[in-house]
């Protein structure tokens, strides 16, 4: 088709160049990270086109295409089809490298943008997982008519596991069911009840029309009984999470060192939480070394103090061993070091885990030799009545979610996923096929080193 090829947007090569223009353009707006989830069906590229096509970051002749595409191939008569914004990206995308979250960017008067758009078929673990590691809210679509799924409950429990802490239930398609109300308060208290056990900060149910518009940027007229916010009223209210991440002590994990001539040892990471200043005492771990900070360097010259998110280089007082994978950490506060863990699971690869066996476990920029015990047992994530429910098992399959003890070779630097998801959250890598066939999170040491505290 003529059309396709005239395309000049390329969603992945745009990102790279595009996420710098777009982050100054809205400098001083603080920046909400956010996934939406739902089953194939459900709304989702409908919803996110509206979302863009609402914010008006939708680039002019896409709209224009998109306007003549609705016209041929629309199946809601006149109307733009949003769907036809995202499904088309995804079309293009399967053809090209399969990138399976693309990042979109939006903005408005208050707040930027990012969301992770996973596409909802069978791999929607590994997808959810990538892009929920980063996000702070989940949008998780429910089809009105449907109500709550299976997959509303895996995703909700995922969006938990992950560490997101504010959920939006999107109850869509409202107008295919006269806007009911019964309708949404049933599915609203049903999602309730599951995600009594999870400790998310906040859920709000909104009832919405991704396709008309309805409670997206401004309230309904169909539903006067509904008196919550706005999807994006609610966007806009969900608390932006970089403050938290810089109040914590400060840990690096070391991604290089840079040794440009015999006087200048950097090593440079991006600091995952805290801050930190020339001058302050650190510790190298998982050795224990201590000494103290000298210089802060940065692409754009050296800097006072660098925070949480920032991409520095820093140069020691002193000539400690330090290398990639070890992390840098305030001295009287740093992370605990240890070689066994109780860990979560999320098994990702069609090849069931293998108890016993040896897998690499990549902590940051870290890898060592973990060994995998059988779990101690594997989540019901489908139990309606809540999530704590139990299941015995020998191994976990595809999805799987399960609890389970880990051993490393060596001892790693860590923290409880909870507290960091720089230093708690890993991935498991097949050591024949090089798959990434887990991701994880360490809930706490089993056993401690003894060589640090
Ligand atoms: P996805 O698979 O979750 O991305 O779902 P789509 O956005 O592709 O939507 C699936 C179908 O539902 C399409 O035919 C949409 O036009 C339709 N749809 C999505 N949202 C709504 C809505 O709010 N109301 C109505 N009536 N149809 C919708």
């Amino acid at each position: 088709m003529a059309d396709a090829e005239d395309r000049t947007y390329r969603p992945d090569a745009l990102i790279a160049q595009d996420i710098e223009a777009y982050l100054a353009r809205h400098r001083d707006k603080g920046l909400l990270r956010f996934i939406t989830c739902g089953s194939v069906d459900d709304g989702k590229s409908t919803l996110i086109g509206r979302l863009l096509y609402d914010s008006r970051a939708v680039f002019e002749d896409q709209l224009s295409q998109l306007h003549s595409d609705s016209a041929k191939v629309g199946t809601q008569g006149q109307e733009i089809d949003f769907a036809l914004l995202v499904d088309g990206l995804s079309a293009e995308r399967e053809q090209g490298i399969t990138i399976d979250v693309a990042y979109r960017f939006f903005a408005t008067e208050t707040r930027k943008f990012i969301v992770a758009d996973t596409p909802g078929h069978e791999q929607y673990t590994r997808n959810m997982v990538t892009g929920a590691s980063t996000a702070d809210a989940a949008v998780l679509l429910v089809d009105a008519r449907k109500g709550v799924l299976v997959q509303t409950r895996r995703h909700a429990f995922l969006a938990h596991l992950l560490g997101i802490r504010h959920i939006i239930l999107a109850v869509n398609k409202m107008d295919l069911i006269d806007y009911d109300q019964a309708t949404f308060e049933t599915i609203r208290d049903e999602f309730a009840q599951y995600a009594a056990d999870l400790d998310f900060a906040d859920i709000t149910a909104i009832p919405i029309s991704g396709f008309k518009g309805d409670n997206i940027v401004t309230a309904s007229p169909a539903m006067e009984w509904y008196e919550g916010p706005t999807l994006v009223g609610q966007l806009e209210a969900v608390p932006l999470p970089g403050e938290r991440a810089q109040a914590r002590p400060f840990r690096m994990a070391v991604q290089w060192v840079n040794r440009p001539n015999q006087d200048f040892r950097g090593f440079a990471g991006l600091i995952g939480d805290g801050a930190i200043r020339p001058g302050d005492p650190v510790r190298i771990l998982p050795s224990g070394a201590q000494t103290t900070v000298k210089s802060i360097s940065t692409f754009d010259g050296p800097l006072d103090e660098a925070v949480a998110g920032q991409s520095i280089t820093l140069t020691l007082s002193d000539e400690v061993d330090c290398s990639r994978g070890d992390v840098i950490a305030t001295a009287d506060d740093p992370p605990q070091v240890a070689d066994q863990f109780e860990a979560s699971l999320v098994w990702m690869d069609t090849a069931a885990m293998k108890p016993g066996r040896g897998y690499w476990l990549k902590l940051g920029s870290r890898m060592v030799t973990a060994t995998l015990q059988a779990p101690k047992y594997e989540i019901d994530v489908n139990n309606p009545l809540g999530s704590g429910a139990h299941l015995a098992a020998k191994t976990l399959e595809l999805n799987g979610i399960g609890v389970l003890e880990l051993h490393t070779d060596r001892p790693i630097a860590f923290e409880p996923y909870a507290d960091s998801k720089a230093l708690g959250g890993f991935i498991l890598i097949d050591k024949e096929s090089n798959a990434t066939v887990a991701c994880g999170m360490l809930n706490f040491a089993l056993r401690r080193a003894q060589n640090v505290h």
